[in-house]
């Protein structure tokens, strides 16, 4: 039997049983057993289904079919350990195990666990009441709990059901939002919001702005998560309202150039995030799809949609969109391994160039980019600046002379001519999204090396990049 197909095993007779005892939570009881029994593969639970360690009291246990004799140790208050042969329950087989812990501790010294629904308390009044001796019992237990995630095998309260993530690091919440959303939550959508930004300072942006938008949650470059709008609410973000229903929207921190990279610390913070609300809102897996009718008709289960999908944007950028398979496979591998704090497949290290004025000074980064033209060309806008790779090794020193701002000044050109593409991205290697037909004059405001032209300039509107090549400043 596997540790998964023990718990799974162990949860349901302890869910089974529990209520009939007047206990109303079940992961501490799981995870008692898991650790007594070491997944059921001790001599105790092996030779006589004990799986609690249930020592053998006459007449306790009505499902208890005979005595066990095995030597135990006990701890005793000043730590040191004592062994002897000690008698121990034995049961006919899981079943009876579970139905025997559940006997043992019907008794009045226990009579406090009853009605307890948090875990941790259930815990300390079993170890005060001398279930256990063992001093670091309860961190122990506990341990296991959030290893496993038993508490999934909790009653849900009503209202937890549309909770926020406990991994929220900063809370403001904003106007901007419909409340309440009128769909359950079936989809993640992951945006980029075009700046190095921390979660306070995305979620302040929110709560301030005229503009009418939000986002229920947003990543910080430095993988802090700010919560922004309820779970159970509507956020303004993707530009179509059934989708943000039925979503839940993050806006990760990024550069604000293509192809809008976000910063490690991000990434793996987003990875966490959409775990936890895949977990607590039951999706059970996330599915990816890179053909957008797949994605925004939720077909084959796809549960994964983009910002560019309903408006004329980059969103969620080249950087992330292109990671949105991982991110579901990484995602998945937490769900089904059901441990956050170990990935089930290593993690490949893309490598990652950083622009920074020195390695030790990270909050000067200006970027993380994953094309070393890219950083390269941060690093030359930015006078005293470098491209480091993730070991902190110098790849690139800028041009320190040259006279360009720190700050990208918006800048007029005049389109020479007279048909003008503008792309969704810096290249030609990305689609069209239109064309400038009219010589007019436009604002840039950013610029970008890439494919098929000197430089790219970003139109102000929104729209996409265009060739300076074919533009005159004014
Ligand atoms: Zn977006």
């Amino acid at each position: 039997m596997s540790k998964e197909e023990f718990i799974k095993q162990i949860a349901a007779y302890v869910k089974q049983y529990a209520p009939s005892y007047g206990i109303k939570v079940y992961s501490p009881i799981i995870a008692q057993a898991i650790l007594e029994s070491a997944y059921g593969t001790s001599e105790l639970a092996v030779n006589a289904h004990n799986y609690f360690g249930l020592k053998y009291r006459e007449g306790r246990c009505k499902t208890c079919i005979g005595i066990y004799n095995k030597v135990g140790s006990e701890q005793n208050p000043d730590g040191s350990y004592v062994s002897s042969a000690m008698q121990w329950c034995k049961f006919a087989d899981m079943e009876n195990g579970v139905i025997g812990y559940f006997d043992f501790t019907n008794i009045s010294n226990y009579s406090n666990l009853k009605g307890v629904t948090d875990p941790q308390k259930y815990l300390e009044k079993i170890k005060a009441a001398g279930y256990a001796t063992s001093l670091s019992y309860v961190d122990n237990v506990m341990a296991v709990i959030k290893n496993w995630d038993l508490t999934q095998y909790d009653e849900k309260k009503e209202e937890e059901n549309m909770s926020n993530s406990s991994l929220v690091t900063y809370t403001r919440i904003t106007n901007n939002k419909t409340s309440p959303r009128n769909h359950a939550i079936d989809t993640i959508t992951i945006h980029c919001i075009v700046g190095q930004w921390t979660a306070k300072q995305g979620c302040d942006y929110f709560a301030t702005t005229d503009r009418e938008c939000s986002a229920n949650y947003v990543v910080g470059k430095d993988g802090s998560i700010g919560l922004s709008v309820d779970e159970k609410d509507r956020s303004w973000c993707s530009s179509n309202r059934a989708n943000d229903m039925r979503a839940i929207t993050i806006e990760v921190a990024s550069d604000t150039t293509h192809p809008y990279a976000v910063t490690d610390q991000a990434y793996e913070a987003l990875i966490k995030l959409v775990a936890d609300i895949c977990k607590r809102n039951g999706i059970k897996k996330l599915v990816w799809s890179t053909n957008k009718s797949d994605r925004v008709n939720h077909k084959n289960g796809c549960n994964m949609t983009v910002h560019r999908d309903f408006a004329n944007k980059n969103c969620p950028g080249d950087y992330l969109y292109n990671r949105h398979g991982e991110i579901a496979e990484k995602v998945n591998a937490i769900l089904n391994g059901g441990t956050a704090t170990t990935p089930a497949t290593p993690t490949t290290t893309k490598e990652l160039y950083r622009v920074r004025k020195t390695w030790a000074d990270a909050k000067s980064q200006k970027g993380a980019y994953s094309i070393l033209a890219n950083a390269k060309a941060m690093a030359d806008k930015n006078p005293g600046y470098s491209v480091f790779d993730s070991k902190g090794n110098v790849v690139y020193t800028g041009k320190s002379t040259t006279t360009a701002t720190q700050k990208f000044t918006p800048y007029l050109v005049k389109v020479t001519a007279s048909v003008l593409n503008i792309r969704k991205g810096a290249g030609t290697n990305y689609g069209t999204n239109g064309a400038i037909r009219d010589k007019g004059v436009y604002t840039i405001v950013a610029e970008s090396t890439g494919k098929g032209a000197s430089k790219w300039g970003k139109l102000r509107s929104g729209a996409g990049w265009i060739s300076l090549d074919y533009t005159k400043r004014v």
